[in-house]
């Protein structure tokens, strides 16, 4: 667990108690500061009693005036749709409203003294298979890594620095925003498509929330960019504009696909470091069993260039003995010449399209519900598609968005 010392003797809400809203009550009760914990489901309250013997508080009888902080739970809105009416009460009062992970990094230390470094990675998709991998390939070392955050690990829950450390953070574009101490040592940023809109009051506000990952880092810090999309593209542009002005990170571009002169890319499931003279092959991706697929192919130039910046060996033997996530891309069965993968966690259309493309013939079960943008990208995608199943609310919607296009059948059921 994370100590935070600073927090002693404070009084913080916590609102929200799933895993990280219990984690974040632990951390700050077991350092001295008194919780206000509440939730506003009945059931999360009731294991909140049973797990920590302690009572949830009713927000209407928070000691508000001495509130130093409200520390929010990821699934809680505090701008879009509308913010949570405690949300809105405590920035009436100026009381500032944060994420565990932003009490994470506090308590390690003012940038610049942390007592370990950070690496932090968002972007739409591949966010945890990157954080996974670089977790991965800092491990063989002679490094200690750790992993948290989004991923399903709370920070809080994390193991406090020892003289090697380095965190190794998955963050969702809620946390970027909730969390301003942030400027990781390594900032990587995957890639942008339209996802999660409704959080972030449209498009603008979820590109520029995840931009928000690179706010504060100085100099001698990295920020990992994909190129593949306009936003990376214009991203990258603004932070190379900071870097020159001395005050932002060195910018590492990545790209599949295209040559970079001076950043890190795949081209023909060959990565390279474009950083040398003669662009320096890493690795044959090909190769790689847990990283099938041209999206995981950005992934690996991600969790190169990160493990790279804070100077790590055996990448290569690393990126090809990862062994991949479960339901990302996960082979399940292979029965009489069918291969049966697993991507559930395919939630959006820029994931579906990277599934779609890693196969030839791929008979589909999709379904769910729709997002805003219907298929979004993987409707460019279908070439592969012998027939799609469809499943779940949107069964419906996505058979008459693929009217005409790709054979489907309304099947129901999983
Ligand atoms: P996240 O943590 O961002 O949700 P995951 O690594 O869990 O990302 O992968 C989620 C889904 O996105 C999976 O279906 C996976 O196959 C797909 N995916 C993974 N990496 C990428 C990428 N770089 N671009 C597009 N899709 C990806």
């Amino acid at each position: 667990m994370i100590l935070l010392p600073h927090m002693e003797g404070k009084t913080v809400a916590a609102l929200g108690l799933g895993r990280t809203g219990l984690s974040t009550v632990r951390s700050l009760t077991a350092s001295g500061a008194r919780v206000m914990a509440w939730d506003d489901d009945e059931g999360a309250r009731a294991r909140f009693e049973r797990e920590t013997s302690s009572v949830p508080a009713v927000p209407d009888d928070w000691p508000w005036a001495e509130l130093a902080g409200l520390v929010l739970s990821p699934g809680i809105p505090h701008t879009h749709p509308a913010p949570h009416p405690q949300v809105s009460k405590a920035k009436a009062q100026n009381i500032p409203i944060l994420s565990d992970m932003e009490l994470f990094v506090q308590a390690l230390g003012e940038k610049g003294e942390r007592a370990a470094p950070v690496i932090a990675v968002t972007g739409t998709n591949g966010k945890s298979t990157t954080a996974s991998l670089i977790h991965h390939i800092l491990s063989g070392g002679r490094f200690g890594a750790q992993l948290g955050g989004n991923i399903g690990k709370p920070v809080l829950d994390l193991d406090p620095p020892g003289e090697r450390t380095i965190y190794v953070l998955e963050v969702s574009s809620y946390q970027t925003e909730l969390t301003p101490s942030l400027a990781p040592e390594v900032g990587v940023l995957l890639n942008i498509s339209p996802d999660h809109l409704e959080r972030h009051g449209g498009l603008e506000g979820y590109v520029a929330a995840k931009a928000r990952l690179f706010d504060g880092q100085h100099p001698e810090d990295t920020a990992i960019v994909g190129t593949d999309d306009a936003h990376g593209k214009e991203i990258r542009a603004t932070l190379e504009q900071r870097h020159n002005d001395g005050v932002g990170a060195a910018v590492v571009s990545l790209a599949v696909g295209r040559t970079l002169e001076h950043g890190v890319y795949v081209k023909d499931g060959h990565l390279f470091d474009g950083r040398t003279d003669e662009g320096l092959e890493i690795a044959d991706l090909r190769k790689a069993k847990g990283l099938p697929g041209r999206h995981n192919w950005q992934n690996a130039a991600a969790a190169y260039a990160a493990a790279r910046a804070v100077g790590a060996a055996d990448i290569t033997a690393a990126l090809m003995s990862f062994p991949g996530l479960p339901h990302r891309q996960e082979v399940v069965a292979e029965a009489r010449g069918v291969l049966f993968v697993n991507d559930s966690k395919a939630t959006n259309g820029a994931a579906a399209a990277g599934a779609l493309s890693s196969y030839d013939n791929v008979f589909w079960i999709a379904g769910g519900e729709a997002k805003e943008d219907g298929l979004g990208a993987a409707m460019e995608a279908l070439g592969t598609v012998r027939k799609a199943y469809l499943i779940g609310a949107a069964a419906e919607d996505f058979a008459a968005i693929l009217q005409g296009k790709v054979e489907a059948a309304l099947a129901g059921t999983l």
